[in-house]
Order: structure tokens, then C-alpha cells, then sequence
């Protein structure tokens, strides 16, 4: 039986800034994924200034290109624009990121095995599991294996929700970027977000409550978009994502914590998943470190209230057609509230 001090269920974004942040603090960690290479997965791929900066503390310069802001643009092509107050996000391919802090955790001494863990048993004293036939044991189990996290699931942590179901589509098209902001479009059924994620490159994401209508459908509801991208090779092929909206029963059950989607999810509108998840890896690392594990049920609330209140809010408001219509005239007339909600964002 291999002993350490942290596994980490999930080599995602989170899974390995979780395994960096106890690295750093010089925990023996494992890492358990069972994808090899550089992973792919449907995303916006705007890492918020929060989270570049996070990650700049833990030595990782992230490749693709800055955005300075949010553009929100409604079908009439009205628009209303915000810069976030202190420095750029990122605009960045998952595969990128993904490989940048694979890279990051391998230097810093993270093991990583190829598989999943079969088994989860707590005791008093730790966490036992089994992964390909080996058993592991470890004071603490970070349950990071994504939103629809199969450990969740395993543990009877999941919390069921009905409530407006919303899934993710995306794609990547070769053009030179048109805006150095992140922009929403907004149309009656859907909100398609384009992000410059390189030189000549843009992801572009489709997020709707309705099922059945394939990318290229949804493309033709955005004609502002579609002309932006006539005549662009796809540059990858379509990914999606939900339903959206995840909930776990509570983030902190003995000696296992949950972490990042695995955690519980919204919505992907206000994009800043990864900043939210970024922040709750390094806390939960805190919590451990002062053998307060429980603390983490707090950090991880306070951490993402804001997020999921302002998300909340934008989904309920956007759900009411009349209101949905009314958005966008009503940031661009009051551009402080816009402004400082983009900055809560930030
Ligand atoms: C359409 C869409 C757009 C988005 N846009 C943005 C955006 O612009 N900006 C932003 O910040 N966020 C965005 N998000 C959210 C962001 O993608 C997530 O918050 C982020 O990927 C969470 O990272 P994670 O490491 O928790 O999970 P993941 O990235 O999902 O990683 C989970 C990992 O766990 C592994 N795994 C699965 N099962 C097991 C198992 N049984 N055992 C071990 N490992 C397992 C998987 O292989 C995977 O590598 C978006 C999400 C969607 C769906």
C-alpha cells in the first residue's frame, strides 16, 4: 500500500493547481487521471485576471492572448463594453493551459497515475482506494474529477437539481481576432461568446437551455457572428457540455473534499469557473495545512457567493423574455452597474 498525504482524484486545471498548492507546501501528493496527453473539453477558455494571476504565483505564464474585458452585443448590434480594473484575462486553448500545468505539477514533484479510483473507504485516520488493482492510502482524498464527477456520484454526495437545464457547445474557428474583449451575443434563445484564444484564433461557445439544434444551427441565430466567421476554417471539432447546473449535498464529507465542478456548478455566463475553482484548490490545500479540514465548507462558500449570486441572477433575469430583450440597452444605459459587475467578475 503507496501512503501519502494527498490524493487528488482528477488531473483537470483544478486537480493539478490542488496537487501544485500541496506540493508547494511539501505534501506528498498523487495525482489520478485516467486521460493521457494534453485533455480537451468544452470551454470558453477566458481564464479571468484572477486566475492568470494566481497562476503567475505559481510560475505558470499561460500562452494565447490577453482580453482586456466583457462585450456584451444584442441582435440589433447595440453594444456595451467594461475593461476589467486590474490587468487582462487570458484568452487560452484547454489543450495549452492543460499541458502548462501538467508541465508545472511534473516539476514540481506531482505523481501522476493513469486511471481511476474504483473504491473509496475512510477511516479515522484517512482514505484507502483502489486504482487498476494497486491500493492507495492517503490523509486526504480532493475529489476533482469534473462536473458530472463520477466520485460525487459514487459517494451519494450528488444533489439532484430539475431546475432549468442549460448545456454548452463549442468550437474554434482560424481568424485573426476582431475585439480584445470576451464578447456575449445575445440572442432569444442562446448566448454565443467569442474568445481570442490566439494570434489567428478564436473559440467560439454556444450556451442555450434548448436541445436538438446542432453548432452550425445555432451559428445561423447569430448572423452578426456567422459574418464575422464567413469564410473561416473550423479549427476543431465540436465539443459540448451539461447539463450545466450541479450540486453537491455539501463539499466536505470526512476526510474527502470536493473541488472545482466536481464541487458544484451554475451556469458558464459569467465565466469564471476556473477562477472560482483555482481559488477553492488553494484553499482547500490551507485547510489541510492547519488540520482543519472542515474549515474548507466555509472558504469554498465565501469563495464562490458572489459568482454564484450574480450567475443566478443573470440566468433568472434572462429567462423572462421581456427582460432578456432589455439587457443589453439597460447595461449600456447604466455602464457603472455593468462596469462594476464585470469588476466582481474580474
Ligand atoms: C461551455 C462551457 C464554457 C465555459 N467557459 C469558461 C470560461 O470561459 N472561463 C472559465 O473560467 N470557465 C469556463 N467554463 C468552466 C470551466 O471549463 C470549468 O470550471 C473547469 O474546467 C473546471 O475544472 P476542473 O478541473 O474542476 O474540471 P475538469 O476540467 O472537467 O477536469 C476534470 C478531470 O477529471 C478527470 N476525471 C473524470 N472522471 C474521473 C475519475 N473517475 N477519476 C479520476 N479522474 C477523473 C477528467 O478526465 C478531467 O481531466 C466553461 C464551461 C463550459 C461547459
Amino acid at each position: 500500500v503507496r501512503q501519502v498525504d494527498l490524493l487528488v482524484a482528477g488531473g483537470g486545471p483544478v486537480g493539478l493547481v490542488t496537487a501544485l498548492y500541496a506540493r508547494t507546501a511539501d505534501l506528498r501528493v498523487i495525482v489520478v487521471e485516467p486521460r493521457a496527453g494534453a485533455v480537451d473539453k468544452a470551454c470558453g477558455e477566458g481564464v479571468m485576471p484572477s486566475a492568470v494571476l494566481r497562476l503567475a504565483s505559481l510560475g505558470i505564464v499561460l500562452p494565447g492572448r490577453p482580453f482586456q474585458g466583457i462585450t456584451y452585443v444584442d441582435a440589433q448590434d447595440r453594444q456595451v463594453t467594461a475593461d476589467f480594473p486590474h490587468g487582462p484575462g487570458q484568452g487560452v486553448r484547454r489543450t495549452a493551459l492543460h499541458a502548462a500545468l501538467r508541465t508545472s505539477a511534473h516539476n514540481a514533484g506531482v505523481e501522476r497515475i493513469n486511471g481511476v479510483i474504483e473504491q473509496v473507504r475512510q477511516s479515522a485516520s484517512g482514505v484507502r482506494v483502489d486504482v487498476g488493482g494497486r491500493t492507495y492510502a492517503a490523509s486526504f482524498l480532493a475529489v476533482a474529477d469534473g462536473l458530472h464527477s463520477p466520485l460525487r456520484h459514487e459517494l451519494g454526495l450528488d444533489r439532484p437539481t430539475r431546475r432549468y437545464r442549460r448545456y454548452g457547445l463549442r468550437r474554434h474557428f482560424t481568424v485573426v481576432p476582431w475585439s480584445d474583449h470576451v464578447e456575449v451575443h445575445w440572442s432569444e434563445h442562446a448566448e454565443m461568446y467569442i474568445t481570442p484564444v490566439g494570434g489567428d484564433l478564436v473559440g467560439v461557445a454556444v450556451l442555450t437551455a434548448r436541445r436538438g439544434q446542432t453548432y452550425d444551427q445555432w451559428l445561423k441565430a447569430f448572423p452578426l457572428v456567422a459574418e464575422r466567421l464567413r469564410g473561416a476554417e473550423p479549427a476543431s471539432r465540436v465539443m459540448g457540455a451539461g447539463p450545466l447546473r450541479q450540486r453537491a449535498k455539501r463539499v466536505v464529507d470526512g476526510q474527502v473534499l470536493l473541488v472545482g465542478d466536481a464541487a458544484g456548478y451554475v451556469d458558464a455566463l459569467t465565466g469564471e469557473g476556473l477562477a472560482v475553482g483555482l481559488a477553492g484548490a488553494q484553499a482547500l490545500v490551507d485547510s489541510l495545512l492547519v488540520g482543519r479540514p472542515q474549515d474548507y465548507a466555509h472558504a469554498w462558500h465565501d469563495i464562490t457567493r458572489t459568482s454564484r449570486l450574480l450567475t443566478e441572477t443573470l440566468l433568472w433575469t434572462t429567462r423572462v423574455p421581456v427582460l432578456r430583450r432589455a439587457l443589453v440597452p439597460a447595461a449600456r444605459a447604466l455602464p457603472t452597474v455593468f462596469r462594476r459587475t464585470v469588476a466582481q467578475l474580474a
